[in-house]
């Protein structure tokens, strides 16, 4: 008897993990920007065409790649962050699973151009559909630039199943916000369809927040500070008279990731307890720093939820630190916390 059961070709299977890593224009552009985060670029461009369905490119200045690896970071798999098991509870990388080049080279069109410091020529490398098509020695500036076409080619059911250009850059929007308002360090220049729409230099937690949502937001800013063995806070929460009858723009970070947190909402909901009139959303920008093996972040594919080991007593220290906040400011309004 002859057995059924076939190991699916690389390619096949590539395609299949794109469907959990890709969902949409976005998902490309957090990749690419997390990846360049993890090269210790100081300076990334983000480049959009048509709301991300004919053109997302990103261009670093970070350490590259030699061309060894600028062929091998397409394996699935194929990481440079972690090495064992163990590292996952010590991960201080955007990136550590190895699926997304390769997730995103086969479904759609890959240019890559890629440069170590330390040589003197790089890598110009094209793959479409998990196929290499061609990969050359070029003069190039130290750095990496993937640019990434026709995203979705072959999976035409996926391909019209994308949202109009509106909403497809809206989600492209907040990726980009996100990973930004992580890193306020980093240079930071976004471009729709030939127009700069953000050029953030490196600055601090509040310019950074400034740059995104605009001048008016500096005031509004009431500064967060709490440092304590199992977390440390920081960031910002809006003043109760500034929010939002729907939703405020509400942030959590964890180690420098965007988080989505249910839990941690609720406590910082609790903390504006009395404050907020009726049916009103404040604005927050909250930045926590936890030990790397105090929580799980390989629940989800895209990361943004995660894991923490002792959730309760963060969330008695985030609602009580936020309290803090506000009930100092009402106290002495004149602030002028430059951080
Ligand atoms: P991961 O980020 O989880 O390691 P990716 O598929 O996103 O997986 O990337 C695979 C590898 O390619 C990375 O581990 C890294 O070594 C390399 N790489 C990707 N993007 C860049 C970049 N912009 N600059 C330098 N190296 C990169
Ligand atoms: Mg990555």
């Amino acid at each position: 008897m002859s057995s059924i059961i076939q190991l699916l070709p690389d390619h096949v299977a590539n395609q299949i993990a794109a469907g959990e890593v890709v969902q949409r224009p976005a998902s490309v552009v957090k990749e690419l920007l997390e990846n360049a985060v993890d090269a210790k670029a100081d300076d990334i461009k983000l480049i959009v065409k048509d709301a991300g369905k004919s053109l997302v490119q990103v261009i670093d200045n970070g350490v590259g790649m030699s061309p060894q690896d600028a062929k091998l970071c397409f394996a699935r798999h194929a990481t440079s962050k972690i090495r064992n098991a163990e590292d996952l509870f010590s991960l201080h990388t955007k990136g550590f699973r190895g699926e997304a080049l390769a997730s995103i080279a086969a479904i759609a069109h890959v240019e890559m151009k890629t440069r170590q410091s330390n040589e003197e020529l790089g890598t110009h490398l094209i793959i479409e559909g998990s196929k290499f098509v061609s990969q050359d020695v070029a003069v190039l500036p130290q750095g990496t630039s993937f640019a990434i076409k026709n995203l979705f080619f072959n999976i035409p059911a996926r391909r019209n199943f994308l949202k109009s250009d509106t909403v497809e850059f809206r989600h492209i929007l907040d990726e980009f916000q996100r990973v930004a308002m992580a890193h306020p360090q980093i240079h930071f220049t976004m471009y729709h369809n030939g127009s700069e729409m953000f050029n953030l230099p490196a600055s601090n937690l509040r310019q950074r927040i400034v740059g995104i949502f605009g001048g008016r937001t500096n005031e509004k800013l009431v500064p967060i500070a709490e440092s304590t063995e199992i977390v440390s806070l920081e960031g910002f929460a809006g003043k109760p008279e500034f929010s939002k009858k729907n939703k405020g723009e509400q942030f959590f970070f964890v180690n420098d990731r965007f988080i989505k947190s249910g839990y941690l909402h609720h406590a910082v909901m609790a903390a504006y307890e009395g404050l907020l009139k009726e049916g009103c959303q404040p604005s927050y920008f909250i930045y926590l720093k936890v030990p790397p093996h105090s929580i799980d972040i390989n629940i989800h594919p895209t990361k943004t939820e995660i894991k923490f080991d002792d959730e309760h007593a963060l969330y008695a220290i985030l609602r009580a630190s936020v309290k803090h906040s506000l009930g100092q400011f009402s106290v002495s309004p004149v602030l002028d916390f430059e951080r």
